[in-house]
């Protein structure tokens, strides 16, 4: 397998090996998060909320999010109230994509916990424990929801699978978690004077002009780093 990597990309390859597995390989991750989501699209997506508000004073851009993640925590909270499901739907969506594959698992157990899981579709061998609740494949591990060669064998053991989900991924979990409400705030004119000085803004330089409003991605990481622009564009002209 390493040699099919090395043939990919050998300074890759070679870039990679010196470092730590634990730092470019998913499955090397530490399963305490039991997430597999390394990426930034929350605060992306928690930036885009704030639309408008983004151009506030601070106290008033405070006051007005802090409305708004009232508001946003009471949507969800009655939505998933109102569901009749027993585990959040984005979890529920993985499930029914892995339980697709548990098929192609030939699976061999001679009593324990453990299970060896053959695969049809790739050859791979792996072990299965419906205790530990691990998979080779690590994928159990790391997330919290069984991988399909995990799936295979709660269905030979005949047990409901809910039973073997992590509590956080359950509608009673995320109830529990919206349950943490924000306490309304008052107005300004109901807070305390201090003797101490206001705060006063930075001292800033206006440029002329009319202020850019759209977002600099110029220093921004390229998104796509395979996509590179096209040079050499200019096309010569004949006298
Ligand atoms: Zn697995």
């Amino acid at each position: 397998m390493n040699q099919l990597y090395v043939q990919v990309s050998p300074n890759c390859y070679d870039w990679l090996m010196q470092k730590p597995r634990q730092q470019w390989s998913r499955s090397a991750f530490r399963t305490t998060s039991q997430s597999d989501m390394f990426v930034n699209n929350h605060c992306e997506v928690f930036n885009s909320s704030l639309g408008k508000l983004r151009d506030l004073p601070i106290i008033t851009l405070f006051r007005e999010l802090h409305k708004a993640i009232m508001k946003r925590i009471q949507i969800r909270r009655d939505k998933m109230a109102n569901a009749n499901v027993i585990i959040c739907p984005s979890a529920q969506k993985k499930l029914t994509k892995s339980m697709h594959y548990a098929g192609n698992c030939v699976v061999t157990w001679s009593g324990g916990s453990a299970y060896s899981v053959t695969c049809t579709d790739g050859g791979h061998e792996l072990v299965v424990d419906l205790v530990k609740r691990t998979c080779s494949c690590r994928k159990w591990d790391l997330i919290g929801l069984p991988c399909y060669h995990a799936r295979a064998c709660i269905a030979l053991k005949n047990e409901p699978w809910e039973n073997y989900i992590h509590d956080c991924y359950k509608k009673d979990t995320y109830l529990q978690l919206c349950g943490n409400t924000l306490e309304p705030i008052v107005g300004p004119e109901f807070w305390e004077e201090t003797p101490e000085p206001k705060p006063m803004p930075p001292a800033v330089k206006i440029p002329i002009g009319r202020p850019k409003k759209k977002r600099n991605k110029k220093n921004d990481f390229p998104a796509d780093t395979t996509n590179l622009k096209r040079t050499n564009t200019k096309v010569a002209r004949n006298r």
